[in-house]
């Protein structure tokens, strides 16, 4: 199994994050993506994933951090990319769930980092929270200047409607669920589970938070991928052996790793 985003790098897992990679292993997840959110989370997610073999990094600036770094921090991240374990720009993208004070400079990270992406081929994994309209104009100007997206970017704990998951892949986009997925009152992520593509799909535990039901309330950690891949089957009628191969298999090609 995999787990296309957790932050492993931060402080509540970080202080044991040996034992919660060696846990992951044990039930499964072999594979697993750890994002920053900023230069320094950027900076530690590559160092742990030099520690072990599956564990990979992704580099970039969360919307929600913007004000902790100035857009030179983006030739820092480009920088950081260059690291053999980095796989991914991320996490990046627009959240206006507690301010759009600044909204400007989040449309400004993210759209340089996306171009970064697309620029250097690496996916990136995109955090989107009550910002769709404004995240949908710039996807689909872009695609009518540039075409689809060649670089497969992912949508991260997607938590949007069955038409705009259908819209962003046709232009290339993948889908990454989590824990939310699980939960009974979920009605959108789980119609967007029942009909999204298997081959466009991967699952994530976006630890620390969100741990899936039963666990809610409790600290996430990569070894909970099972229940979300678990519902996921339920969901697509599917077997659960059966998705994780195609799910394992999206990881490696979404990333550009092998066995
Ligand atoms: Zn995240």
């Amino acid at each position: 199994m995999i787990d296309s985003h957790a932050h492993i790098n931060d402080e509540k897992l970080y202080t044991n994050y040996k034992e919660i990679i060696n846990n992951a292993k044990l039930a499964g997840v072999n594979k697993i993506v750890i994002p920053g959110w900023n230069v320094e989370s950027s900076k530690l997610a590559i160092k742990i994933a030099h520690e072990f073999e599956g564990v990979y990094a992704a580099v970039g600036v969360h919307a929600q951090n913007v004000s902790d770094e100035t857009l030179d921090s983006i030739k820092t991240i480009e920088e950081l990319a260059k690291d053999p374990k980095v796989v991914c720009i991320g996490e990046i993208g627009i959240d206006y769930h507690y301010t759009k004070d600044d909204k400007d400079i989040q449309i400004e990270f993210f759209k340089r980092q996306l171009d970064l992406a697309v620029k250097l081929n690496l996916p990136c994994e995109i955090h989107l929270r009550d910002a769709t309209g404004d995240f949908m104009d710039i996807i689909r100007d872009y695609v009518k200047v540039n075409g689809v997206f060649k670089n497969k970017p992912i949508m991260h704990s997607f938590s949007e409607s069955k038409e705009i998951m259908e819209e962003l892949i046709r232009y290339g986009f993948y889908i990454s669920l989590s824990g939310p997925v699980t939960f009974k009152n979920a009605r959108v992520q789980k119609e967007v589970a029942s009909v999204v593509p298997v081959d466009k799909l991967l699952t994530e535990t976006d630890s620390p938070y969100m741990a899936p039901t039963p666990l809610r309330g409790t600290m996430n950690e990569p070894k909970n991928i099972p229940y979300i891949l678990e519902e996921i089957s339920n969901l697509k009628n599917m077997d659960k052996f059966e998705l994780e191969r195609i799910i394992d298999n999206n990881f490696n090609i979404v990333f550009n790793v092998g066995d």
